[in-house]
């Protein structure tokens, strides 16, 4: 098993892993509540290292990015696993899997892959990659070797240390800002505002950022959440693009997505903050739900 960075020995029993703000202490034989950091013998190891869920070639505004290498399509891969638990998750099969098969690409192989695919950046997307992070810098050193450029599409519930690391690597990140309620993001959601807020602002130094909001019934559904969300990102920039967009039923959410007039409301805040607010109503919301 591959060893893991960002932990440290407790006592002689126990290790604490510092990778994002659950800081779960671990016994020998102990699993991360994310699932792919453990416990091996009193040090940190990586059991899901180089385990790839998925492979795509997708347009670069599904990530969402739209100031990026626009027209462009990207490399993108996925993993198992995530550090939160969105009750709504979109991509739960990947990332709260009832069971998963092993397929392994080591770093070399994925660049190969990435080259040859004529794309010209490479995306750490669809499930939590950040969890997968020593991999994910193996994978950025070489991509950039090669001229590709890297793009990291994240939860951002990520401490200040290895986001400060992973985003020295990343051209460009699109995190999500689920909610502005750290009681929503705490309890419901199992991640912290604080540490997301302040990934964002790392990553606004580091690198190309924009922001993804999801519209949730119950989690982000007022013009005041939107508020929150939209002054926050203007106190970093005006022009930071925000992306805001409709959540299908999925996982344990079986509440119907807001209505394409609703939608509008709750972006009004944002269009008055924001200079580049993209706001996406699906086909089907279009018509009454
Ligand atoms: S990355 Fe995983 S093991 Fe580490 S603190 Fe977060 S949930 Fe726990
Ligand atoms: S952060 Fe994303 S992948 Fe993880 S549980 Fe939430 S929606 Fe799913």
């Amino acid at each position: 098993m591959s060893k893991a960075e960002y932990w440290v020995t407790l006592d002689s029993n126990r290790i604490q892993c510092r990778l994002c703000p659950h800081a779960c202490i671990l016994a020998d034989g102990e699993c991360g509540c994310c699932k792919v950091r453990i416990n091996a013998g009193g040090e940190l190891a990586l059991p899901f290292y180089s385990h790839i869920s998925s492979v795509a070639l997708d347009p670069i505004e599904k990530k969402p990015l739209r100031h990026f290498l626009p027209g462009t399509r990207t490399f993108s891969i996925g993993f198992w696993h995530c550090s939160m638990r969105c009750p709504f998750c979109q991509n739960w099969e990947i990332a709260h899997p009832p069971s998963w098969y092993p397929r392994s690409i080591m770093p070399e192989e994925l660049v190969r892959m990435a080259l040859k695919s004529g794309s010209p950046s490479i995306s750490f997307t669809y499930s939590e990659p950040t969890i997968h992070i020593e991999y994910v810098k193996e994978c950025m050193s070489l991509a950039h070797e090669k001229g590709l450029a890297t793009i990291l599409v994240t939860n951002g519930n990520l401490l200040a240390g290895p986001a400060r690391d992973i985003l020295s690597l990343t051209d460009a990140t699109n995190v999500d800002l689920k909610c502005y309620s750290a009681k929503t993001y705490h309890s419901t959601l199992g991640g912290e505002l604080e540490v997301v807020k302040q990934f964002i602002q790392i990553a606004f130094r580091a690198c190309h950022v924009e922001v993804t909001s999801l519209v949730v019934p119950g989690i982000l559904d007022s013009e005041d959440q939107m508020e929150g969300i939209a002054a926050f990102l203007s106190g970093i920039s005006r022009d930071l693009p925000l992306h805001i967009t409709a959540y299908r039923p999925e996982y344990h959410w079986t509440e119907p997505p807001m209505s394409a007039d609703r939608m509008k409301l709750i972006a009004k805040p944002a269009f008055a903050l924001l200079n580049n607010v993209y706001l996406s109503v699906p086909y089907f919301l279009r018509k009454p739900y």
